[in-house]
């Protein structure tokens, strides 16, 4: 349900519409816009394991509502997923990460600046992250990817370094200045990726661990929610409802393909899904164009395709020397292709209004 207030009402008379929906046991959520100020209103949530009481909750308390003075009117939401909702929250969220390198030691997603994400698949050696560290740095990445805890779809796969790869990425950290993004796979992995992450990612075959997504939602650090390789938009941000409803509203959605019957490439770019996201939810979205085609002579041309298309990021995968890397080396940019393509990119961005943070 949504509360619209009345034009010129005061913080007074928000806080009086808080208190109704208190004594109500419901929660409201204030949102000021430029003209109006509404309140998006939900049911208690559940812990993990209890059922939450959204969508319980009683119509008549929407009668009440419209009776009070302020009130202008109330609405229901009709999506499934409320915070996540552009309904609930009409203006576009930002994401703040602290980022040393740039000149203000923080930058935001989701705002007209569009952030560079590369690095490794995977964290392999010291010499192999900090080789490409340095490099994606130089060439403007602010945010150094690399999975420590690697899902891999056959148990015979490499599973990432552990806790000894989020030591080499707090390494590349502190040497470079660049955030660290990694996935962080279990509940109770979450307070260790915390310690050495500055976004936790949350990778496609996770999309819909609720126990991951609950225990997420209540650090405050910033989420990479990937999609699930065959979820539809709805399902993904009923996934990010969880990490929202838990608390922790800094959420980025990641396109990053998905499946179906083409076999050429690994998934299926779902490009049409940015500009989708950007008029459901308020959330920022990123692509990832790497897993998004599995192969590396189409991440250049996908990356432009999803910054022309509206993405607030590019998550790309980098690697000194792809042929012998353990973990999708068909998908892996050269160093040398990572430096053709970053013109491009600022290119693009500045053909539809936007900019590339690399400082
Ligand atoms: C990755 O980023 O390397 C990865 C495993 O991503 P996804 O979960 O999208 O497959
Ligand atoms: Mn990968």
């Amino acid at each position: 349900m949504i509360v619209v207030m009345k034009a010129h009402c005061d913080d007074k008379d928000i806080d009086n519409v808080l208190t109704f929906l208190e004594n109500h046991g419901l929660s409201g959520h204030p949102s000021r816009g430029v003209e109006r100020t509404i309140i998006g209103v939900l049911g208690a949530v559940g812990p993990s394991g209890t059922p939450g009481s959204i969508g319980g909750i009683n119509p008549t308390i929407g009668e009440s509502l419209e009776c009070l003075p302020c009130v202008d009117s109330v609405l229901r939401v009709t999506k499934p997923y409320k915070l996540a909702s552009r309904e609930f929250h009409p203006e576009d969220t930002r994401v703040n990460i602290p980022v040393p390198c740039v000149s203000q030691g923080t930058m935001q997603i989701g705002g007209a600046e569009v952030v560079m994400m590369a690095g490794p698949c995977t964290v392999e050696s010291e010499k192999q992250l900090m080789t490409t560290a340095r490099a994606v740095r130089n060439e403007g990445a602010v945010i150094l990817r690399g999975g420590a805890f690697k899902p891999s779809t056959s148990p015979y796969g490499f599973r990432g370094m552990g806790e000894e790869g989020l030591k080499l990425l707090a390494k590349a950290r502190s040497e470079f200045g660049m955030a660290v993004i990694t996935e962080v796979m279990t509940p109770t992995d979450v307070p260790m990726v915390c310690e050495y992450a500055d976004i936790l990612q949350i990778g496609t075959r996770n999309m819909q661990n609720y126990m991951l997504l609950d225990e997420v939602g209540r650090t405050n650090k910033p989420v990479v929610l990937k999609r699930g390789m065959s979820a539809t938009i709805e399902e993904w941000l009923l996934a990010a409802e969880y990490i929202l409803a838990q608390g922790n509203r800094n959420v980025i959605l990641c396109e990053r393909g998905i499946r179906t019957f083409e076999k050429v490439t690994r998934n299926t770019m779902d490009i049409s899904a940015i500009p989708l996201i950007k008029r459901l939810s308020h959330l920022p979205i990123i692509s990832d164009p790497s897993q998004g085609t599995g192969q590396r002579d189409l991440v250049a041309p996908m990356s432009l395709a999803a910054l022309a298309a509206g993405t607030d990021g590019l998550l790309i995968e980098v690697h000194p020397n792809p042929d012998e890397a353990l973990k999708d080396g068909a998908q892996s940019l050269t160093i040398d292709q990572f430096q053709s393509l970053m013109p491009q990119v600022q290119a693009v961005a500045q053909a539809v209004g936007r900019s590339v943070l690399t400082e």
